[in-house]
């Protein structure tokens, strides 16, 4: 194989400022470990501190009973991998949402590269969100559906479209998330769902990736917070970031819950996830509801840094525990993060193809485990030092 044109690609990268690479860290707390420093880690989707809690991790491991304990399903679950637990996980999901099903999948990549392949064809329009995730677009793609992304949040657009646009499909799926990964702000799910009851054939797909556990009084999401589950027709979310394990699901109705068994192929075709790890899942659903105090010290350490930047100058995008400081240029982004890291704090710069060209930025994600006092010292850093 011939290496030269992948090493000039890399090269271009590296120019622009968009290499990247891989970092090996250790992890203690809502500290990392990077070249035998500690620093705050501002780059974990782990939101509650679960997944980082050695004594939830402890209280866990003592209760598993060694029986179920495998370490992996050694099969898709159509095949003989369809282990009690994942049946167990679905109808807690399903209760929690007040929802008839819930179907669970590898991961939240498999989810939306899955659901809208299975559900979509050439007699159907997605009206998708310019910002919804790589995950989303490549589903969109895969489902050979045409598409139409429209200006981040603007539903008037999204109405226009509806209204020019029902009479030439069988379906329109608008598909939103609820709060948006790399700005940190949250979509109008409500008028979203309105829009869908002017219409008979419209149905509408929420990704609950960076809400779900954090948001609503039960940590159900956007939605709960809301107070419109019942006209979301799937609502989507991940078990990798705020529930601190691995997975995706959707709550649905049970007829889309049969369909999706027999016509999504992430689901069909992949080994499914390991039962220990669906343990630990259905562990940590049980205490979900119970944790709005981590919930609220999340809610109120994003405020105190969101105010920051805010009196530093920098547009405020977002609203919640993703607080995107934008910088611009590519380069910029990577000079400034450096300067984070030698001041003891984790944060990565987000650039190009993951955001817009010129909007590159320092993505700040808050994990409930960091203390006031954390917050602070970051708070300081930012207004004293020229960035
Ligand atoms: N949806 C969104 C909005 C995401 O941000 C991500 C991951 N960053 C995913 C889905 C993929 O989830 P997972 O990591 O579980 O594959």
């Amino acid at each position: 194989m011939e290496d030269s044109f992948y090493s000039r690609e890399l090269e271009r990268l590296a120019a622009e400022g968009n290499l990247r690479s891989l970092t090996p860290l250790e992890h203690t707390g809502c500290e990392v470990v990077a070249a035998g420093r500690k620093l705050l880690n501002l780059s974990s989707n782990d939101y509650l501190g679960l997944g980082a809690d050695r004594n939830l991790r402890a209280e866990f491991l003592s209760s598993v009973n060694q029986e179920e304990f495998f370490m992996s399903s050694s099969s898709s679950r159509l095949l003989s991998g369809d282990f009690p637990v994942y049946e167990e996980v679905e109808s807690m999901l399903a209760g929690m949402f007040g929802k008839e099903a819930a179907l669970v999948f590898n991961s939240g990549y498999h989810m939306n590269l899955g659901i809208l392949p299975a559900v979509a064809g050439k007699d159907t329009l997605i009206v998708a969100d310019k910002l919804v995730h790589a995950s989303i677009i490549d589903g969109i793609r895969l489902s050979g559906a045409d598409f139409y992304r429209f200006r981040h949040n603007d539903l008037d657009r999204v109405e226009n479209i509806l209204r020019q646009s029902s009479g030439k499909y069988r379906q329109i799926i608008i598909v939103v998330e609820s709060v948006y990964s790399m700005d940190g702000d949250r979509a109008d799910l409500k008028r979203i769902c309105s829009l869908k009851r002017m219409y008979g054939n419209v149905a509408v797909y929420v990704d609950e990736a960076h809400a779900f556990g954090v948001l609503g009084s039960h940590g159900l999401g956007l939605a709960e917070e809301q107070g419109c589950i019942g006209d979301i027709d799937w609502i989507c979310g991940t078990f990798g970031k705020a529930l601190g394990s691995v997975g995706g699901f959707t709550v649905c109705s049970r007829v889309m819950r049969d369909f999706l068994v027999n016509r999504m192929r992430p689901l069909i075709f992949s080994t499914a996830l390991p039962p220990a790890s669906m343990m630990w899942t259905r562990f940590l659903l049980n205490r979900m509801s119970g944790m709005a105090p981590l919930r609220k010290h999340l809610s109120e350490i994003s405020e105190k840094l969101r105010d920051a930047l805010k009196r530093s100058g920098y547009p405020l995008l977002s609203d919640t525990h993703i607080i995107p400081m934008l910088v611009g240029r590519s380069d910029k982004a990577v000079e400034i993060a450096g300067r984070f890291r030698e001041n003891g704090f984790f944060v990565l710069p987000v650039r190009p193809p993951t955001v817009p060209e010129g909007s590159a930025r320092l993505r700040f994600a808050l994990t409930a485990n960091m203390s006031c006092d954390d917050i602070g010292t970051l708070i300081r850093f930012i207004g004293t030092s020229a960035l």
